[in-house]
């Protein structure tokens, strides 16, 4: 049904969708590079603030010139990996962006020089609209290693950290789990055996939890080596690049400092009973005396099945925005107008949703895989929300300044959530319903907040661990996970006992040069919750505050944007605010029963 719709039109971003064009544009792209190359390498160090503002306008123009060609071939590949045009495409586009990375890897480091020995150009007028970008740069600066150095560690790399990753990645989807389903044995890979942890049948959301831990805990050495060596190769590069603390990498790349993620996590351990009370409502719902770890992902009993075809999903989330704000609501609805939205579900796809900001055409474009189901429109408002960042901050930033950090990049998503949301308890007209929804909203933010807050004490605990010369086997990093873990959920959680593995399937622990990335979401929820609660004070004062937030795109630090509204990110105060706002959530809950 309405197969025209749910399939996006990408030709909008090409001046012709002939590969043989689009071929030529990736050369012209290549040789441009190289020019681009040619012209700024020698002199980009001896620049002063106009002529640095000419390069930074120039790079800005190489951007925008080949970014819908770019886009094109990434986008048809993402949509139907099988399409012999798409594979080609993907091929080709690939390969030239390695040269071009390669060609273009100077700009960095040269800014970077140039900054360290005039920093004053930071404050220059002439550069006004560019002073944050720099500022970023500036703030790298001092842990950058020189040019030389820089690809030595590309090339150890390689060879090193990624390598581990890549072997942590390969052996989880590997694996077959065999798991018995109605009488009959099957045995499924890591991707589909998960699914069953939402299942509503316990015994086998406890069976496939029991089986996939199991399993990972046998192979331990593995994962113990694999986490070790990632870990303690991120602290030999922090000594080399002069990092004070493990974690201050991420805090230069999230543009945030320690003081504000201190507040952060000081607010979480602060209100763990608030989550625990959920926990305990959720038992009550669900009629039992105390959760197990496999029933926390799971829906309420009495969860009423609600389907969704495209265009009532489209009317909820149009709806959704436009009651917050009639120009958004217009931007939502020209998303699916244009057929910016690739929804339909076909072999080839990719798995999961994303949105992709498309500068030139002021717009983006949304991937996701409809089934007609409720966490599909969730999804849905979820990428229209990045969507809407991407209108407001492509019509007033220049490229340079569209490069958000993940403490704010989910701002629109997570809010345009909560407008769903709203929507539904409107609309919900059983308690049951409303149960669904609000359940849904806690199950979501105590993943996002509490649960990766956990996983934060426990990145920090292997770091201490291996400073303090401990070494780590599975067994320790296990006892490490299980200290991490119940300082988030106390006894308000019965585990089976491999549950102590659940360290060895988190991709993002063997992740190479990525630490800490997980604080980032607990982060954006807390701040949209907060902005969320302002909202509800506020009404529609509040609205174009927000759109000042997304369009300011990265042009300024998530300290200042919060500053705009009058908040201190780094007093727990504000993040108190966005604790009281789930607080609300967790009373309406109670209140319907
Ligand atoms: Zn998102």
């Amino acid at each position: 049904m309405f197969e025209d719709e749910m399939v996006w039109d990408l030709s909008q971003l090409v001046r012709s969708t002939d590969p043989a064009v689009i071929k030529d544009e990736l050369s012209s792209r290549a040789a441009e590079a190289q020019e681009f190359r040619r012209k700024y390498h020698p002199e980009i160090t001896n620049l002063d603030a106009e002529g640095l503002k000419e390069f930074l306008e120039a790079k800005d123009a190489f951007t925008l010139r080949f970014e819908g060609v770019l886009k094109y071939c990434y986008l048809l590949y993402s949509a139907d990996s099988t399409n012999s045009v798409a594979k080609d495409l993907h091929q080709a586009v690939r390969t030239a962006e390695v040269k071009i990375d390669q060609a273009l890897a100077f700009i960095d480091i040269k800014l970077g020089e140039l900054l360290a020995r005039k920093p004053s150009l930071v404050q220059e007028p002439p550069l006004a609209e560019y002073k944050h970008f720099l500022e970023k740069i500036l703030r790298r600066v001092p842990h950058m290693l020189s040019e030389a150095e820089e690809q030595l560690t590309i090339t150890k790399d390689k060879n090193g950290v990624f390598a581990w990753q890549i072997l942590q990645s390969d052996w989880l989807t590997t694996r077959a789990f065999e798991i018995e389903i109605d009488g009959e044995k099957k045995s499924l890979p890591y991707g589909k055996i998960i699914g069953l942890y939402q299942s509503p049948n316990r015994d086998l959301r406890r069976r496939a939890n029991q089986i996939v831990y199991e399993n990972l805990g046998r192979d331990e050495i593995l994962w113990a080596s694999a986490i070790r060596a990632v870990c303690d190769d991120h602290l030999q590069m922090c000594r080399l690049r002069k990092h004070s603390t493990p974690m201050s990498q991420s805090l230069i790349a999230n543009d945030v400092d320690q003081q504000t993620i201190d507040s952060l996590l000081k607010t979480i351990t602060k209100s763990v009973d608030l989550y625990q009370r959920y926990l305990r409502l959720k038992a009550k719902l669900m009629g039992l005396e105390k959760l197990s770890n496999y029933d926390l992902a799971a829906p309420l009993p009495k969860t009423p099945e609600m389907k969704y075809n495209w265009r009532e999903a489209r009317a909820e989330v149009v709806d959704a925005y436009t009651e917050f704000d009639g120009e958004i609501g217009d931007w939502v609805d020209e998303m699916f107008e244009k057929r910016h939205i690739d929804g339909e579900v076909r072999t080839g796809k990719e798995s999961g949703a994303w949105c992709a900001s498309w500068i030139n055409g002021k717009s983006a474009y949304i991937l996701q895989s409809f089934n007609e189901k409720i966490g599909d429109v969730y999804t849905q408002a979820h990428e229209l929300g990045h969507a809407i960042h991407a209108y407001l901050d492509t019509r007033s930033q220049k490229p340079s300044n569209l490069q958000i950090g993940s403490c704010i990049a989910e701002t629109g998503s997570v809010f345009g959530e909560l407008l769903l949301t709203e929507r539904l308890l409107k609309k919900a007209k059983t308690k049951e319903e409303k149960q669904a929804i609000l359940a849904n909203v806690w199950d979501e933010f105590g993943m996002a907040a509490f649960q990766v807050s956990a996983r934060v004490f426990f990145e920090q605990s292997m770091y201490d661990a291996i400073g303090q010369g401990k070494f780590l086997d599975g067994e320790n990093v296990s006892q490490l996970w299980v200290e991490a873990r119940n300082k988030i959920y106390g006894t308000s959680v019965d585990w089976l006992d491999v549950m102590k593995w659940e360290w060895t399937m988190k991709v993002h622990y063997y992740m190479a040069n990525y630490r800490f990335y997980n604080y980032p979401y607990v982060y954006a929820n807390l701040f949209v919750f907060a902005l969320y609660k302002l909202y509800k004070e506020e009404g529609k004062a509040f609205i174009p505050k927000l759109k000042r937030i997304l369009a300011a795109g990265s042009s300024r630090s998530p300290r200042d944007l919060a500053a705009e509204l009058g908040f201190d990110i780094r007093e727990a105060s504000f993040w108190e605010k966005g604790m009281e706002q789930a607080r609300e959530f967790i009373d309406m809950l109670e209140e319907t029963i």
